[in-house]
């Protein structure tokens, strides 16, 4: 294993003890194997609050989806925005689900902070260094994902930023890289999950959706996920993802989704977890 001599607090020394990042009542990188799960984007108060319904009924531990959308062209669906940030807090309202949402720009660091529970960095901003500095100044946990050309390394020096700002509380987020492959949208990289568990004492979380890209593979990786020793999964999860504004091909419907969790639970308990 070679990781630089760079990272100083993401890397474990010979006494630290894995991190455990608190979320409400829940504490992720410990024995509870967290499942977050959402859709890609929140589109309608009636979209997100039938799917944070259906996922706590399913035993999901989180709610995800995106108000501001980090999309490839300017074109596409750009998120409902603060709008979106709104009917988040509402499902967390009514389901108790904490909700983890995207931040974009330094800028909206406040008003993301101000409803989401836990601020997450997309693979595009991994190395958006003001940004990072912005969300380690701030006091909410942070989901960070491994940019898609992204070294461990330098995804480890990504959270450093945020860490060395004050914020320790930050969780990793394996969610594929680009390789050569095209049958799959992205390349799920479970190796790093095992490197990271080795070297760094922060949670490590598994995005099956955004690194296969394909709707059928998702199970089965986030059982190899929870095989290789992550901390979680993170997972999208649409009522029609049919009339999905946003990654409808890699979302669950909720039937797809009840059985994910009841195929997880035995690969969950086999590796001395709960979920
Ligand atoms: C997402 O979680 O919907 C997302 C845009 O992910 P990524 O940044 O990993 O592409
Ligand atoms: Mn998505």
């Amino acid at each position: 294993m070679r990781i630089g001599k760079n990272l100083k607090l993401s890397v474990k020394t010979v006494d630290s003890e894995n991190r455990v990042v608190t979320v409400g009542d829940l504490e992720v990188g410990s024995d509870l194997f967290i499942v977050i799960a959402g859709p890609c984007s929140v589109e309608s108060r009636e979209q997100i609050l039938d799917v944070a319904r259906e996922v706590k009924k399913a035993g999901a531990h989180m709610l995800r989806g995106g108000a501001f959308k980090p999309r490839t062209s300017p074109y596409s669906f750009q998120g409902l925005g603060v709008e979106g940030l709104k009917l988040l807090a509402e499902a967390r309202e009514e389901t108790g689900l904490p909700v983890v949402t995207e931040v974009m720009a330094p800028e909206q660091v406040r008003v993301v902070s101000e409803y989401a529970d836990v601020l997450q960095i997309g693979a595009r901003n991994m190395q958006n260094f003001p940004l990072l500095r912005e969300v380690g100044r701030c006091r909410k946990p942070v989901l960070l994902k491994r940019g898609l050309w992204a070294t461990v390394e330098e995804w480890l020096c990504a959270a450093e930023y945020i860490m060395v700002e004050g914020n320790l509380d930050v969780i990793l987020c394996e969610r594929g890289i680009r390789t050569f492959e095209k049958a799959t949208r992205n390349t799920l990289d479970l190796s790093a999950v095992a490197l990271l568990k080795h070297v760094s004492p922060l949670p490590v979380i598994v995005d099956p959706s955004h690194g296969t890209g394909v709707r059928e593979l998702v199970p089965s990786m986030a059982r190899a996920s929870a095989a290789a020793g992550a901390d979680g999964i993170m997972v999208e999860v649409h009522p029609r993802p049919e009339e999905a504004l946003s990654d409808g091909p890699q979302s669950l419907r909720f039937e797809e989704f009840r059985r994910l969790m009841e195929g997880l639970r035995p690969v969950v308990e086999a590796v001395g977890r709960r979920v």
